[in-house]
């Protein structure tokens, strides 16, 4: 894995730099995500627009735009969502194009969003575009962290698991993968790729060359 430590969030200003962080519910991408953003004060979270209910923790406009069904369906119906998904069942989850636009014109982006989103996001961007896949060491792994989480009943438990055997079976539609085994490494790796993909040349990143073989983009 290429652990690049340098940042130059000023080159390659002429294209949009979009990291994508997905994964499976319960791989702890969300903490990964809080560190990454703590480390790269110039990295900008898209804010995405919900319409499951605030946490007692969480700042409207912050964590996300809190907004009623209604509203949410205004959003679709007037093309407002670069992409959304129902990530759970009633729970509307969607990117703001105007938001991505606005953030991504003044520097580099961090969006975290769900397995099916990302993999929008990825066909919407293209090469500005660069997703992390983390996973955890393996699904029973995952089901003894959901387990303990103590967040879910059984059979919301059983619909994660399928879930996620689905995404890890994606796994491979993605520029990078890392294995969240230990939080801090798992941190470290995704601050390596992200730096490395902020600071190459679009034409000459090895991950983004492979996925353009992959995809014939
Ligand atoms: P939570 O409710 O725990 O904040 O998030 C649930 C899931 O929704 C997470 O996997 C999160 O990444 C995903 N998510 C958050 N925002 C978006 C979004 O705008 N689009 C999609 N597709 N998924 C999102």
């Amino acid at each position: 894995m290429n652990k690049s430590k340098t940042s130059n969030s000023n080159g390659n200003a002429d294209r949009r730099r979009i990291v994508v962080l997905t994964a499976p519910s319960g791989s702890g991408k969300t903490s990964i995500a809080r560190r990454v953003m703590a480390q790269m004060p110039d990295l900008r979270f898209s804010v995405s627009v919900t319409t499951r209910p605030i946490r007692h923790y969480e700042r409207d406009g912050v964590d996300y735009h809190f907004v009623s069904p209604e509203t949410f369906n205004d959003y679709i119906e007037s093309g407002e969502l670069l992409e959304y998904q129902e990530v759970y069942p009633g729970r509307l989850y969607g990117t703001l194009q105007r938001e991505v636009d606005r953030t991504a014109a003044e520097g580099p982006v961090l969006l975290d969003i769900d397995v099916k989103g990302a993999l929008n996001v990825r066909e919407a961007f293209g090469t500005d575009c660069f997703v992390i896949f983390i996973r955890p060491p393996s699904l029973e792994e995952l089901e003894k962290r959901l387990t303990l989480r103590g967040s879910e009943d059984p059979s919301s438990l059983a619909d994660r698991i399928d879930k996620a055997t689905y995404e890890l079976e994606h796994q491979d539609r993605f520029d990078a993968v890392v294995v969240n085994e230990d939080l801090d490494s798992a941190v470290t790796d995704t601050l390596a790729l992200i730096h490395s993909f902020l600071d190459a040349d679009p034409d000459s990143n090895p991950a983004i060359e492979s996925r353009q073989r992959k995809n014939g983009d």
